[in-house]
């Protein structure tokens, strides 16, 4: 099993050895943990040279637009460590509006473009803001740009933008959102959704998954996102593993020789 989103190192989750030793006691093999803006940045290096079982991704968080580096800066970061395997979370997030609209959209579309400069898949950020995430997708596949694909990450959204998603080989990742009570919609999208698409993340520190709601999410916790998983998809949890591992690994490119 792997955890493909979460943010270890916040303070929150600080104590790194005991999070991967119960993530481990859970089947969880390793993690890929973001880093949302440059503040966030040498932590993340840090964790990759400490701990092999830990990929990265760097990118800026929509929430921080307003701190968008130049794109050489950007790219550089990005390159600097071989385990950061993708560019995010980048997107569009109109409910906590931490930049204007227009910043969002313009941060989003230059940091599809670094990605496809350096070679690198997208973790997507969409929050309230569906048809404009949509709509910069299309252009960017139009522009030959998603050659490395993404995925649409802690997947909330509607119907259409996941089929968008799928459409424009995108993949799309679960959370413990789908374990919540009033998810009903957000359980039906992934009950319509092909599991060979699919990942599994928690989001950690946020979004722990029921039954341990309220607590502080951490890796261990993304087996109840997966058991969850597979009742909606008829089949066993080692099945919704096995698959949103290698889903993972051909997403991300890993096991191809040339992660350090
Ligand atoms: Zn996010």
């Amino acid at each position: 099993m792997i955890d493909s989103h979460c943010h270890i190192g916040m303070d929150a989750l600080s104590d790194v050895s005991g999070i991967l030793m119960r993530a481990q006691t859970q089947g969880v093999k390793s993690v890929l943990s973001v880093a949302c803006y440059e503040p966030d940045y040498p932590a993340l290096i840090q964790l990759l040279t400490d701990y092999p079982v830990i990929y990265g991704a760097f990118g800026i968080h929509p929430e921080y637009a307003d701190s968008m580096p130049d794109a050489d800066v950007l790219k550089q970061k990005i390159q600097a460590h071989p385990r950061i395997v993708g560019v995010g979370e980048i997107g569009l997030d109109y409910h906590y509006m931490g930049a204007s609209k227009e910043v969002q959209r313009s941060v989003f579309e230059r940091q599809i473009e670094i990605a496809a400069q350096i070679g690198k898949p997208i973790i997507i950020h969409a929050r309230e803001a569906d048809e404009d995430v949509m709509a910069i997708l299309e252009a960017a596949a139009r522009g030959g740009l998603l050659q490395n694909s993404g995925v649409l990450h802690c997947f909330t959204s509607g119907i259409k933008l996941a089929e968008k998603a799928l459409e424009l080989g995108l993949y799309i990742s679960a959370s413990g959102v789908i374990t919540f009570k009033m998810s009903e919609g957000v359980r039906d999208v992934f009950r319509a959704l092909p599991l060979n698409r699919l990942l599994v993340e928690t989001d950690a520190p946020y979004l722990a998954p029921v039954p341990y709601r309220g607590r502080v999410n951490e890796p261990a916790y993304v087996m109840k996102t997966a058991e969850k998983l597979a009742e909606l998809k008829g089949v066993s949890v080692e099945e919704v593993d096995e698959i949103t591992t290698c889903n993972f690994n051909r997403l991300f490119k890993i096991g191809v020789g040339d992660e350090g």
